[in-house]
């Protein structure tokens, strides 16, 4: 469908599975892998049941999305199917938000890392192009984090952010560090930089990391004379990359330690709110509820105007992972 001004041909809310490998741990156990995919559009769940007399038998869950990918593709092509079709779009102030959602270990951060490299690379390479439509911009990065309802800054020592809304309901995290980039190499250092001080406590980098939500921001910018000056410069479009707390965390509300239960709320808040904040967008409604958590506040700016949403929803094989896949799954159908 083709509206007359805005750029229709690339849909607006965008929700797109992909399943892992089944991997050496679970195979040693002896899982079955219960999820196949029919076609690019269909995924399956099989889920091991039994009866009242204890006989075993499988439930079929059939679930429909933009496109499902299954543990053969590559991340370049995740790229080509979620984020390259978004990538002009920035160029004309569209905010888009490509989300990784799932539980711990089901490909999330695999799936995520190498996407704002290769739109980097499109983005950059679209700039060096002699074409009046890309003249005069520039690539800005900043990478942070949202653990237990605080922002960290990635790139900055894990600073404490906070965030503060303008008369004109524009967000603001003070003090967060934005660097210019102009090469594909600073990029890549950039995000290895920010992901090695991702959150990693006492008990492990994963362990960690699966209750933080990590947000890399790509932003445009424009300087009206065509000069190089930063304060002249003025945000356009924004991309904007979240490998968002691991699902099953948001579960952890009952759990005895009482940090690990308020993080399971926060988590399970931002989660629901980022749920509604997307069935909104895609309502079209006027009222869109960010005010539900840190994150959705954080990225207010994202679910106004001109909007292109993308979600990732990543998905473990396993039989054993099985009534978290079809929550990831039922989670994704909600949002679609
Ligand atoms: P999450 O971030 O959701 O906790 P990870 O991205 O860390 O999960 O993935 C868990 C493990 O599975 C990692 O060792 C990762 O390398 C591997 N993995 C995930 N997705 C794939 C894939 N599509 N192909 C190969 N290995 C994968
Ligand atoms: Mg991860």
């Amino acid at each position: 469908e083709r509206g007359a001004g805005r750029d229709n041909t690339v849909a607006r809310i965008k929700v797109v599975v992909r399943k892992r490998p089944i991997n050496k741990k679970e195979l040693a156990r002896k899982e079955d892998d219960i999820v196949t995919i029919e076609d690019n559009s269909t995924v399956t769940v099989h889920e091991p049941k039994l009866k009242v007399d204890l006989t075993a038998y499988v439930e079929k869950h059939e679930f429909v999305f933009d496109a499902v990918l299954d543990e053969s593709v590559s991340n370049d092509e995740v790229y080509n199917v979620t984020v390259e079709p978004i990538v002009p779009a920035i160029f004309q102030r569209t905010k888009a938000t490509c989300f990784a959602y799932g539980q711990t270990g089901s490909g999330k951060t695999y799936t995520m890392q190498p996407l704002p490299l290769r739109a980097s690379q499109d983005i950059l390479g679209l700039m060096q192009q002699s074409s009046y439509k890309y003249e005069g911009f520039q690539l800005w990065l900043s990478f942070f984090e949202i653990y237990g309802g605080k922002l960290y800054d990635l790139l900055n020592e894990r600073r404490k952010l906070c965030m503060r809304e303008d008369g004109r309901q524009q967000v603001c995290i003070v003090g967060l560090k934005e660097y210019r980039v102009s090469d594909v190499q600073l990029v890549k250092e950039y995000i290895d930089k920010g992901n090695a001080s991702r959150s990693t406590g006492s008990t492990g980098a994963n362990e960690e990391s699966s209750r933080s939500h990590a947000i890399l921001q790509l932003v445009i910018k424009k300087s009206p004379d065509g000069s190089d000056a930063k304060a002249a410069a003025r945000p356009q479009g924004k991309l904007s990359f979240i490998d968002l707390a691991g699902s099953e965390r948001g579960a952890d509300t009952t759990d005895n330690d009482r940090q690990t239960r308020m993080e399971g709320a926060e988590i399970n808040k931002s989660l629901l709110a980022l749920k509604e904040c997307i069935r909104a967008l895609d309502n079209d409604q006027g009222h869109i509820p960010f005010r539900g958590s840190k994150l959705t506040e954080v990225l207010r700016d994202s679910f106004v105007g001109d909007s292109r949403t993308v979600m990732i929803s990543c998905i473990s094989p396993n039989a054993g992972s099985c009534e978290h896949t079809l929550n990831t799954l039922r989670y994704a159908d909600r949002v679609k």
